[in-house]
């Protein structure tokens, strides 16, 4: 680390001790002989993803948080919801203490989540992770979440959203024709 002040390379540790997850270092430019602080951290090793072709990516946070973003484009989520998400799946994927992951278990991880808070989210998430072959698996999937909310009980309010944004859409496009 260089001098701050002077951009010299050599510094002597004046003061050292433990804080929180690291160590702070006070040092001595031992040229100009200005004090500036270091902080000294454990790197976490690196998790690297598993794609469908074999491939190994390392994970990216920023790619999970694009994806969950897209998802839930326009849905009524409280700020901050997307990044609680990503967090806890980051802490989760590292809490497994695997150096390699596959991309279907993050995928579940989000898919599982994402059912919890936003049924729309979830089935646009759905659509493009599992790539759903043609609208049959699409309905069947609806179909067992319909399942799911009746036998739960829960508000099917978020359900009645998606045929009519169809419906909406569908009308839009006759009209245009
Ligand atoms: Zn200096």
């Amino acid at each position: 680390m260089n001098c701050p002040y002077c951009d010299y390379q050599d510094s002597k540790v004046i003061d050292s001790r433990d804080v929180n997850d690291g160590i702070r270092r006070r040092r001595e430019c031992l040229k100009c002989e200005e004090r500036f602080t270091t902080y000294e951290r454990l790197q976490p090793a690196s998790l690297f993803v598993i794609k469908k072709d074999e491939r190994r990516e390392e994970f990216n946070k920023e790619k999970l948080l694009t994806g969950l973003h897209k998802a839930c484009e326009k849905r009524p989520l409280p700020t901050g919801t997307i990044d609680k998400v990503a967090d806890d799946i980051e802490a989760e994927l590292y809490g497994l203490g695997k150096a390699e992951i596959p991309s279907t278990v993050i995928g579940d991880m989000v898919m599982e989540r994402l059912k919890k808070l936003d049924y729309i989210a979830y089935l646009r998430f759905a659509s493009v992770y599992r790539q759903f072959a043609d609208i049959t698996v699409l309905k069947k999937e609806i179909d067992s979440l319909v399942g799911d909310e009746t036998k739960s009980a829960i508000s099917t309010s978020q359900l009645s959203l998606l045929p009519s944004e169809e419906l909406a859409a569908g009308r839009r496009q006759r009209v245009r024709k």
